[in-house]
């Protein structure tokens, strides 16, 4: 694929930003322009009705009763108002005109700023051909998470289709609630791409001592309904898991559908170059973005919340003329039970695995993922601040890696 080609900014710094998506990513963007000194104008326009929030205690906190939707807000309004941006809410764009730095929105607003930021996220993937059924949940927004929330308060049976990050926090939260949690989907152990094979291994023995039915391995062939309301989950084993609810868990979708013919290159995600910048005044953050990450060689989309922080900030030094590439060591985390597995660099397929700290019987420990006897990542199981202490090893090997 060729990169976008796209000389620096030569003019001053620009007199306005209008940021497309108002989430961790975007407000984030519009927080580090102000901090960084820039005094012109800020649009943030977001589809949603609500004021930003965060997304990580949607399947944990909220879905679980313990926090009120409205704790999940990212900032207080006194804080969005001392931003001094005009904040629009409720309001999709629709197209973008790259060239000439406009976007058009649902209701008609007409939007032209110097610099335009690309923060729209991912959408959740439905089931394949999934009928609209009722009882079927994704979860992706604070809607959802209420929705589904409202309804496992009456439920018996949870099924979660999908092994990833998510599916398996669900099913923590499920099995916190009371139910009666199959997770299912086809990776041979719960976040095995996350993961991989060894610490997967480990979450799979967390969720069946807990009380989770695994049926890994095998895909699901279909959502099997009565009377419009979900019964079940028909698995490609043939076996039929019963369900009450089920939560669709596999993955997200980048939501570039409203820059259909804005010039801009979108495959999985909005292609920028190793500034983030996918044309000349238009740059993309956060779970949206694929950019090219020096450090490996190669396009990077990554879906978690630190990244949607630390490149909107890498993002604004950048409209405001640092002209640096974003070359991040890849972190995530999830909570799960008594939990928090922290990932600092990537796990790949594959990868020798040694214990550098704690023990993995006693349920804390550090472990150092090398491929070709170079540390790629660093996995911390509940020993938080010795995880960090062993981040340098994978961020010298990512300096080292060749500059694309
Ligand atoms: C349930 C859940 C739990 C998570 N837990 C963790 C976790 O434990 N650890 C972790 O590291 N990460 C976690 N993540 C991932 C993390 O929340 C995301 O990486 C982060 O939210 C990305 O921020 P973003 O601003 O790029 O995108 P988003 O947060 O998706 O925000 C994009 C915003 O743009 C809006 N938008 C989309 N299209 C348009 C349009 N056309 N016009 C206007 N607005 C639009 C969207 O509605 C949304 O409000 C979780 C995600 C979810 C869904």
């Amino acid at each position: 694929m060729t990169l976008p080609e796209i000389a620096p900014p030569t003019c001053g710094p620009p007199e306005s930003v209008l940021v497309v998506g108002a989430s961790a990513g975007g407000l984030t963007t519009a927080e580090a322009l102000r901090r960084k000194g820039f005094e012109g104008r800020i649009t943030l326009l977001g589809d949603e009705p609500h004021l930003p929030y965060d997304r990580p205690p949607l399947s944990k906190q909220v879905l679980s009763g313990a926090w009120e939707p409205a704790r999940a807000r990212l900032r207080p309004e006194p804080a969005l108002r001392a931003l001094d941006a005009d904040l629009v809410l409720g309001d999709p764009a629709v197209a973008l005109d790259a060239a000439n730095r406009t976007v058009w929105t649902e209701s008609g607003r007409v939007l032209g700023a110097d610099e335009i930021v690309i923060a729209t996220g991912v959408q959740a993937r439905v089931f394949p051909g999934q009928p609209d059924l009722s009882g079927v949940h994704v979860i992706r927004t604070l809607d959802d998470a209420v929705a589904l929330r409202t309804e496992l308060a009456t439920a018996r049976r949870l099924v979660v289709v999908g092994d990833g990050v998510l599916g398996a926090e669900v099913a923590a939260t499920g099995r916190g609630l009371g139910l009666d949690v199959t997770l299912a989907g086809p990776q041979s152990v719960p976040m095995e791409s996350q993961f991989g094979a060894w610490a997967g291994a480990r979450l799979g023995e967390l969720h069946t001592e807990q009380g989770v039915t695994l049926r890994l391995g095998t895909g699901v062939r279909e959502l099997a309904a009565e009377a419009g309301r979900v019964v079940g989950v028909l698995l490609e084993s043939g076996e039929q898991l019963p369900a009450d609810v089920v939560v669709v868990a596999i993955g997200g979708v980048p939501a570039t559908g409203w820059l259909v013919g804005s010039g801009l290159t979108c495959e999985n995600g909005v292609v920028c170059d190793a500034m983030c910048r996918a044309a000349d005044g238009i740059y993309a953050v956060g779970d949206v973005a694929r950019w090219r990450h020096q450090g490996l060689g190669a396009l990077l989309r990554l879906e978690n919340r630190t990244n949607a922080t630390e490149q909107a900030v890498a993002v604004a030094a950048n409209i405001l003329g640092a002209d640096q590439p974003y070359v991040p060591v890849p972190y995530f985390w999830t909570d799960q039970y008594d939990v928090k597995v922290m990932v600092h660099g990537l796990v790949p397929a594959g990868a020798e695995i040694e214990v550098v700290e704690g023990d993995p019987a006693a349920r804390r420990f550090v472990a150092l993922c090398r491929t070709d006897g170079v540390a790629r990542g660093v996995l911390g199981w509940n020993m938080p601040k010795q995880t960090r202490l062993h981040r340098q090893r994978v961020a010298d090997a990512l300096a080292l890696a060749p500059a694309g």
